[in-house]
């Protein structure tokens, strides 16, 4: 049996998990996360029988372990609680599938306890990679992409050396607004956001997606995951989301992955992983699918991507500024509080505006996501 916990079990990645968990019958679930959807959380224990949950909200949790008088589950909250999951004896993965932020202490203290990591939280990677990947090395725990694009890149690695490689080609559906001008975006509303062409994701990351903040996030991801430089990574749009990317090696070779877009496949890769199972999903059918495209990214109308270059080139505490500004402006968009291209500028601004730090530590990099918190606030 293998043994797992899931950070963020109510989002769209953990319901995934659990998913090819209910579809195989070697997988343990000890422990569950999540913010504060009680409703959710209860019907997965009582499917899934964890013996320790947490919700983030300590209210909920008390409400939680009301409704579960009747089950022997351990109920925490908060920060203190998502840690003591993250360092479970009995857990060896732990998928870290809560967004933003907060992913960073407990995939640190995971790795700390020697767990293998598989890790959809890119917003930890992005800020914190620095200190994760050489703390990952020390310990010799496994850090498993679970994003599409990353798992299709270690997908290519897999029996290549990485001295060998020339260049990373990471894969864009450029989202909703392809296409646009800057002009044809300024009245974009949430719903328009939120309608991404072939991904079903949680809210954050669909609007990311439409920023091209993602994609920016993903490039700085790749940085730490395949240890390469930024000049080795291109990005590549291709709007049917068939290709999930691919790498480059110095003969001129190059290695593709290819499937529908759906996220179980990388999260079942990272969890079975070196191992390939069976997965109940439609398959490619070339013929119906006709053609697949390529373009260039607009790096001029969608700042996200540019910016996230800049901040991962600048590298130290930029990457934390870019990300903290982004899930803070994200959260003002699908609020209705800013408008879309506002998003754009508030990570630009921030990214100017705060003390920029060369060799952040965890702590710098929390208060750095403070200080650029705060200065939303004050501002907008
Ligand atoms: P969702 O918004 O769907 O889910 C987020 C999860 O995190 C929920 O379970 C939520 O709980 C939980 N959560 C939120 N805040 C807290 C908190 N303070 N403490 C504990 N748990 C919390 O997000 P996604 O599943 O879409 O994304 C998760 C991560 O994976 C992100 O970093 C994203 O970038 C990345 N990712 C996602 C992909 C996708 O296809 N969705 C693809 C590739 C990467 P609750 O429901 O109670 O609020
Ligand atoms: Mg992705």
């Amino acid at each position: 049996m293998k043994k797992i916990g899931i950070l963020g079990s109510t989002g769209s990645i953990g319901t995934q998990t659990l998913q090819i968990v209910r579809d195989n019958q070697d997988i343990e679930v000890i422990a569950l996360a999540a913010g504060s959807n009680v409703d959710l959380l209860e019907k997965q224990i009582r499917e899934f029988s964890p013996k320790l949950v947490c919700l983030w909200k300590e209210e909920k949790a008390k409400e939680l372990k009301d409704r579960i008088k009747d089950l022997s589950v351990k109920v925490v909250s908060g920060m203190d609680g998502m840690l003591e999951i993250a360092v479970l004896p009995e857990i060896e993965i732990l998928v870290t599938a809560v967004v933003g932020m907060i992913g960073i202490r407990p995939t640190i203290a995971a790795i700390e306890a020697g767990k293998d990591i598989a890790l959809a939280n890119k917003e930890t990677l992005v800020t914190a990679g620095h200190l994760i990947m050489p703390l990952a090395k020390e310990k010799g725990v496994r850090i498993l992409p679970v994003d599409s694009e990353h798992s299709a890149i270690f997908q290519c690695l897999h029996g290549e050396k990485s001295s060998q490689v020339e260049k990373i080609l990471l894969t864009a559906s450029g989202g909703p607004f392809r296409g646009r001008t800057r002009e044809e975006l300024r009245g974009v509303q949430v719903e328009d956001a939120l309608k991404h062409p072939n991904w079903s994701m949680g809210r954050k990351i669909t609007i990311d997606s439409a920023t091209l903040v993602n994609k920016g996030l993903e490039v700085i991801e790749a940085k730490w995951l395949f240890d390469v430089d930024f000049d080795q990574i291109e990005v590549v749009v291709q709007p049917q989301s068939i290709i999930h990317s691919m790498v480059q090696f110095k003969d001129g070779g190059i290695k593709a992955q290819l499937g529908t877009p759906d996220m179980r496949l990388p999260i079942q890769y990272a969890l079975y992983y070196p191992d390939r199972m069976y997965l109940n999903d439609d398959r490619l059918d070339f013929a119906k699918i006709g053609s697949i495209t390529f373009e260039a990214p607009d790096f001029n109308v969608f700042k996200g991507l540019s910016l996230a270059y800049e901040a991962g080139r600048k590298g130290g505490s930029m990457p934390t500024a870019l990300n903290a500004a982004n899930e803070k402006a994200v959260a003002l968009f699908l609020d209705r509080k800013i408008d879309f291209l506002s998003i754009w500028d508030i990570i630009e601004y921030c990214m100017k505006e705060h003390n920029f730090i060369e060799y952040p530590d965890l702590n710098d990099i929390l208060k750095t996501e403070q200080e650029v918190y705060e200065m939303i606030e004050s501002r907008w």
